[in-house]
């Protein structure tokens, strides 16, 4: 049977190798047996359940969260020429009495529904008309309290057992922590199920974070080198986004805000145009990104630094779905390490809840300071242990200088306690540099003897040392203090010299790394001579897909446009042979790109 898988992956999808463990999922589905599927974000969930109804004839009943997402997938789906439809409330009662025929008459091999519809007594008594002969859950872990996307209608499907025996039960998701893990198989009431586990790395996606200086310089020319592509820049606030925003159209870039503050007219307006024009920046909060099953996306931008390393591995993962090569680029300071921990200490939530957030933050932070491959402690973090540094991230390209700073530390450490601990980070900074101004004649601290002894570095030099004091928690600014800094245990041997502290340089504002011809596999370099018509498949998917009333995506990946570039098939059998080019895509567009590779447009 898995044979015949894999001729519908090549018919169907144009693919021709399974990814990861989707053949395992698939030999599950079809011989009756439960599984959970944990892959990360574009790791290819979907084929999993996609393929077990167009093997068998049956149909798949997928219970699916966003509507939004549905709908996209549904679209996909019909352009790949598999009968699929959805169920939801914003469908009309003639929509959903069509729906429910087709699904008596055996016609459709999908069927989304959302989780709130899927166990109400009409959705059931229609289900079962139909012969269901797969039940697939996606993003599985919104039956845990645990995890941050809880949803109470999860809970009860754990009467879809009871409800269609012997129908076999997929859950999918690509969150990793155990607690969630345990919590599906539970809830969910799966029968003895198979777990599949891995291919979290992403090989394309290149990491990269910066120490902060001027954001904006920073991201400009970071965006620079993206001009046509799309991709996502995530802020904390609204109000950054809204700003961050304004400052990149003013500067020529294509950006538009996303955040829960605006109405759902504009959110929704906004959503739909990333998904649909080529090369929008959408500025957002984390309001945005859930379910945007956009594969395109070239870049996610952190200008504030995440909650966490599950929630960065989660935002960034939304960059590169396409297996084409990817930017995570990230800019992060003083104030991130500062705001963040007073987040948490400040938050209502028990002590030992804000024990388990600071742990989280502290290994965020850690990794941020790391002077080693970035993948290999991210890979480590979903519990997948790779031994070779991944030459894909900033610190492998560019191995960052460390220096001897135990003298500086020395000095800042001094200064601290000098001043009584009583001040922030910008005043102790200022006596260490020996600034003149009011605040140093109001206390007198140009008589201090840590006066000016730093005066040979920079501010942004000092920020540095100090940022990293913190993070290695010799240092702490005091919230219930206004941000004054106080010395921890470990600072005392660092002042008395007993151990040496080695700090890493930061590099300097807009410095980027060198854009060389990228080490990833799956990506397809494009010739200058080819970028032409790289640029005329783009502009024929566009208009087709505007015909279609589809993203452009939906119509061909960039993958598969590139390949049709670098190729140049000129025939309707070789157009089949290039990756995601299957046979209802042939009758539907092959003509139309086949005229233009043939120069006949
Ligand atoms: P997920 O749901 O896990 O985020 P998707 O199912 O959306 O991921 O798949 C991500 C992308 O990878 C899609 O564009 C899909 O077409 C592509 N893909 C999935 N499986 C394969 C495969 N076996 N070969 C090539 N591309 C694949
Ligand atoms: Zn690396």
């Amino acid at each position: 049977m898995l044979k015949r898988a894999l001729a519908v992956l090549k018919d169907t999808y144009g693919y021709s190798a399974f990814r990861g463990h989707q053949g395992d999922a698939i030999a599950c589905a079809l011989n009756g047996i439960d599984c959970v599927v944990l892959m990360p974000t574009g790791g290819g969930k979907s084929l999993c359940y996609q393929i077990p109804p167009l093997v068998t004839g049956g149909c798949a009943l997928v219970v699916s969260p966003l509507i939004a997402l549905m709908q996209d997938q549904v679209a996909a789906l019909e352009r790949l020429g598999v009968a699929a439809a959805c169920l939801n409330s914003s469908m009309s009662s003639a929509e959903q009495a069509a729906v429910t025929r087709r699904l008596r008459e055996g016609e459709l091999r999908l069927l989304y529904v959302a989780p709130e519809r899927v166990l109400q007594p009409r959705t059931v008594e229609a289900l079962s008309t139909a012969s269901i002969s797969l039940i697939a859950i996606d993003e599985a872990h919104c039956v845990s309290q645990w995890g941050h996307d809880f949803r109470q209608d999860y809970l009860e499907l754990g009467a879809l057992a009871e409800h269609f025996p012997g129908v076999p039960r997929m859950a999918l998701t690509a969150t990793a922590d155990e607690r969630t893990r345990t919590d599906i198989a539970a809830r969910l009431a799966l029968d003895a199920p198979h777990w599949f586990v891995g291919g979290f790395d992403r090989p394309n996606i290149r990491y990269t974070v910066r120490a902060r200086g001027n954001a904006r310089t920073q991201l400009e020319s970071f965006l620079a080198q993206f001009r046509g592509q799309a991709g996502i820049v995530y802020c904390m606030t609204r109000r950054k986004v809204e700003e961050t925003a304004e400052a990149l159209c003013a500067a020529g870039f294509n950006a538009l805000p996303y955040h829960a503050g605006l109405d759902a007219r504009t959110r929704a307006d906004n959503q739909t145009r990333f998904l649909r024009e080529d090369g929008l920046i959408m500025v957002a909060t984390i309001a945005f990104g859930m379910g945007i099953d956009k594969p395109d996306v070239r870049f996610v931008a952190h200008l504030d630094l995440p909650k966490s390393v599950e929630s960065y591995y989660q935002e960034t993962g939304r960059a590169g779905r396409d297996g084409e090569a990817a930017e995570a680029w990230m800019v992060y300071g003083l104030q991130d390490v500062v705001r963040l921990r007073q987040m948490v200490d400040e938050s209502p939530s028990s002590e030992e809840h804000k024990r388990v957030e600071r742990h989280k933050l502290d290994a965020l932070l850690g990794w941020c300071e790391a002077t080693t491959c970035r993948r290999l402690p991210l890979l480590e973090y979903f519990g997948e242990s790779h031994s070779e540094p991944c030459g894909n991230c900033d610190n492998c390209l560019e191995p960052p200088a460390t220096f001897d700073a135990t003298e500086d530390a020395q000095k800042l450490l001094s200064c601290v306690y000098r001043t009584g601990q009583r001040f922030g980070a910008a005043h102790v900074i200022d006596v260490l540099r020996g600034v003149d101004n009011d605040k140093m004649r109001q206390y007198q601290h140009s008589a201090l003897s840590t006066f000016g002894i730093g005066s040979a570095h920079s501010v942004l030099h000092w920020r540095s040392v100090l940022r990293q004091l913190m993070v290695r928690g010799v240092l702490v600014a005091d919230v219930e203090r206004f941000g004054a800094l106080r010395l921890e245990a470990d600072a005392r041997a660092l002042l008395r010299g007993e151990t040496r502290l080695f700090l890493r340089e930061d590099i300097a504002v807009a410095k980027m790394p060198k854009r060389k011809s990228t080490a990833v596999a799956s990506d397809v370099p494009l010739a200058r001579e080819d970028e032409a018509l790289w640029d005329a498949l783009r502009a024929c998917r566009k208009r087709l897909a505007d015909a279609d009333g589809v993203p452009p995506y939906v119509v061909f990946h960039d993958r598969t446009l590139k390949e049709m570039a670098t190729r140049r098939p000129s025939t309707l059998a070789a157009m089949l042979n290039i990756t995601g080019v299957g046979q209802a895509k042939l009758e539907r567009y092959g003509a139309e790109f086949l005229a233009l590779l043939n120069g006949e447009l």
